[in-house]
């Protein structure tokens, strides 16, 4: 499979940290433009340098996706900066187990807030360009990326992983929705992944169990390897789901 993705305007939203610094970098030194999305602006800029240092292309932009009408004025400054986007990396998300019976309702509505509505909000500011880019060059990408937690049963997990029931679902029936109008879209559902997910978690039990799988975790560079593959694939191909595991992860 040829991956090289010369040519390519891509969004990669969460590009500050985990998986999507890593999708953003492996993008770039295919040859995509890619602009970068999420609310540390120092973050995204030194990444945007090192990409352009490199001999990439990329666009920082601190947007916080929740905000609606921030990510639609992104999308618009980049279609004019760059040009029709005709890759999309849905990424950002946040993970915040416990005990439903703790009653964390702050940490519920931040997952619902990011990882459903957040999500909602980038498919509809970008889905215009990829269907005009689907027209254009034949395919167009939209990556959600989703969890393994969308089916499998983690204790104390059960807000973050109907979110990513959402996610994978959604991205089920938007695949068939716009796969006529040349647009593929796939949910990627990594296992465990060094990130900085999972710094953000507050229950102990959950901590522990992180860090008893440690050791075999995924790295964030392989997702994005398979982001890449995903999109290099011949346009009448469309990967639908793609779950990566550790291999040590049962
Ligand atoms: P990280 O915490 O490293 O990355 C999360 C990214 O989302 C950061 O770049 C963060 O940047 C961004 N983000 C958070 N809130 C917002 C917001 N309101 N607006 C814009 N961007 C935001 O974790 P991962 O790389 O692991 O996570 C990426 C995706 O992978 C998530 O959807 C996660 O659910 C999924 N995933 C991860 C797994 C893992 O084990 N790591 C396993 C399965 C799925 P900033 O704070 O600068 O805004």
């Amino acid at each position: 499979n040829d991956t090289t993705l010369a040519g390519r305007i891509a969004v990669v939203t969460g590009a500050s940290s985990g998986i999507g610094e890593a999708t953003a970098k492996q993008l770039a030194a295919r040859g995509a433009k890619v602009a970068l999305l999420a609310r540390r602006a120092d973050r995204l800029q030194t990444l945007a340098a090192e990409i352009e240092k490199t001999g990439g292309t990329a666009f920082a932009l601190a947007v916080d996706v929740t905000d609606a009408d921030t990510v639609r004025a992104a999308a618009e400054q980049i279609e004019q900066e760059f040009g029709t986007v005709d890759l999309l990396v849905n990424n950002a998300g946040v993970m915040l187990p416990a005990p439903v019976e703790e009653l964390r309702t702050d940490q519920w509505q931040r997952q619902i807030d990011l990882n459903i509505t957040g999500l909602m909000n980038v498919v509809g500011a970008f889905v215009p360009q990829l269907v005009t880019a689907g027209a254009e060059r034949g395919v167009a990408d939209l990556v959600n990326v989703s969890s393994i937690a969308a089916k499998n049963i983690f204790r104390n997990f059960a807000v973050y992983s109907a979110t990513k029931a959402y996610v994978t679902q959604l991205s089920r029936h938007l695949r068939a929705e716009l796969g006529e109008k040349h647009v593929r879209v796939s949910a990627i559902e990594p296992g465990m992944t060094h990130s900085e997910l999972h710094g953000h978690v507050t229950d102990q039990g959950v901590q522990e169990w992180t860090a008893g799988i440690h050791d075999i975790m995924l790295h964030s560079e392989d997702i994005a390897e398979t982001i890449v593959f995903t999109a290099s694939l011949p346009p009448r191909v469309n990967l639908q789901q793609v779950t990566i595991m550790p291999t040590g992860q049962p």
